[in-house]
């Protein structure tokens, strides 16, 4: 069964191409800059060959095409027609309180994430866009949403819940929905697999440490607490995000300099975490480079990143009396490896001990990386959310 997976963006769509008989990828890529100058498709073909497609792709529906057409080309495609595409899964970010797990879209599907716009204004406009033009391109075409709030719905009241009046739950649904739900379900269900274990049994904390960075505590096979709330900017420092901040911060900023509420969501979204504290890059291995040529400002940075893992890290070990196995992923969980280094660094008294051989040097593969003998595993395993998506796919496919 041939499975394309898509996640729409406000201004791109990154596309995986999947045949799940041995869960290859056929063909991979990115839409970019829609509706801007420049626009394009890159294409990386499964010989690993690279394409780029130049044209003036103005919206979310050209851009779908030029992926359909692509995949269909002479030249460069990997299947004959539309109809070789059985089902086609999307990332959506929102699901609200009404999905805990992936649907089949139909039109009810839709009426409730067109509900959800308010709680992800940027992100489901975008994905709701994706599955109007494969109806429109591909009519018959059965689309399945895949949501990044899911798996996170497990939660306990005590855990979602904030500390206002309940009143604005009730109204507004103002509560923690937590993100990145397909990632650490993948990475979580990847390190029983390969520890053996069952994940119906264990204790797993998951560190996705990307540009947007969250951790979670899944206990049993469910997630009991992440550290991302009502939106993404919770919880750890991020490229660009502040992470948790004393709201007092913000109703202060916010008078003092005349801020509006879409200057100061900017202000905490975009120029804060690793770009407001070094105002030199948002990107970590720039912050890792300064802070080894003596910045201070990057050297202050990096503690604080490790710090607020670890913290988080300590919390939900005490959350689930205990832990197994510590993952990391993201972009800089799977490569920085003097990140989880300091991380992990004076965690021994909770069972986290990492083996520096292991450790160092160890870029995006699978890898145990703590200590023989240790009483956590630590794990390194590289995300794969478009897989996880094409396996719900194939799934409620009946398949
Ligand atoms: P993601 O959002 O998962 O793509 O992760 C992006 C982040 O991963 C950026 O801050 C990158 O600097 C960081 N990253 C990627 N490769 C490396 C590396 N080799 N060493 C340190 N950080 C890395």
């Amino acid at each position: 069964m041939k499975i394309l997976v898509l996640n729409c963006g406000s201004s791109s769509i990154k596309f995986q191409f999947f045949d799940m008989d041995g869960e290859k990828v056929l063909a991979k890529g990115l839409v970019e800059k829609i509706g801007l100058n420049g626009s394009c498709l890159k294409l990386e073909k499964k010989s690993g060959e690279k394409v780029v497609f130049e044209g003036e792709i103005l919206d979310h529906k050209v851009g779908i095409e030029y992926v359909l057409g692509v995949l269909t080309s002479k030249k460069h495609g990997c299947i004959s027609n539309l109809n070789d595409i059985k089902a086609v899964g999307h990332r959506v970010v929102h699901g609200g309180e009404r999905f805990n797990e992936s649907v089949v879209i139909d039109s009810e599907v839709i009426a409730q994430m067109e509900k959800c716009i308010d709680l992800a204004p940027l992100h489901n406009p975008p994905n709701l866009k994706g599955i109007e033009a494969i109806s429109e391109l591909i009519p018959d075409m059965t689309q399945v949403a895949v949501f990044d709030t899911a798996f996170h719905q497990t939660m306990p009241k005590h855990a979602y819940m904030y500390g206002i009046p309940s009143s604005l739950y009730k109204k507004y649904g103002i509560r923690r929905y937590g993100f990145h739900g397909t990632s650490h379900r993948y990475v979580s269900q990847r390190a029983c697999d390969i520890l053996g274990i069952e994940c119906k049994k264990s204790k797993i904390i998951t560190c996705h440490l990307g540009n947007g960075a969250s951790v979670a505590a899944i206990k049993n096979g469910q997630s009991v607490d992440t550290s991302m709330g009502f939106t993404p900017l919770e919880g750890l420092l991020m490229g660009t995000r502040s992470g948790d901040l004393d709201v007092g911060v913000v109703t202060y900023l916010m008078e003092k300099e005349k801020l509006g509420s879409e200057t100061a969501s900017t202000l905490f979204n975009k120029h804060s975490g690793l770009l407001g504290v070094t105002g030199i890059s948002s990107d970590f291995r720039d912050i890792g480079e300064k802070a080894a040529e003596g910045n201070e400002l990057a050297q202050i940075a990096l503690e604080m990143y490790a710090y607020r893992v670890k913290k988080y890290i300590g919390s939900y070990t005490a959350a689930m009396n205990g832990c197994d196995v510590l993952v990391f992923t993201g972009g800089i969980g799977e490569n920085a490896d003097h990140a989880r280094k300091d991380i992990c660094e004076d965690l021994n008294w909770l069972g986290f001990e990492v083996d520096e051989q292991k450790n160092d040097g160890l870029r995006a593969e699978e890898a145990i990386i703590s200590s023989d003998g240790a009483k956590v595993k630590i794990m390194v395993i590289p995300t794969n959310e478009e897989l996880m998506i094409a396996r719900d796919t194939q799934l409620l496919m009946g398949d």
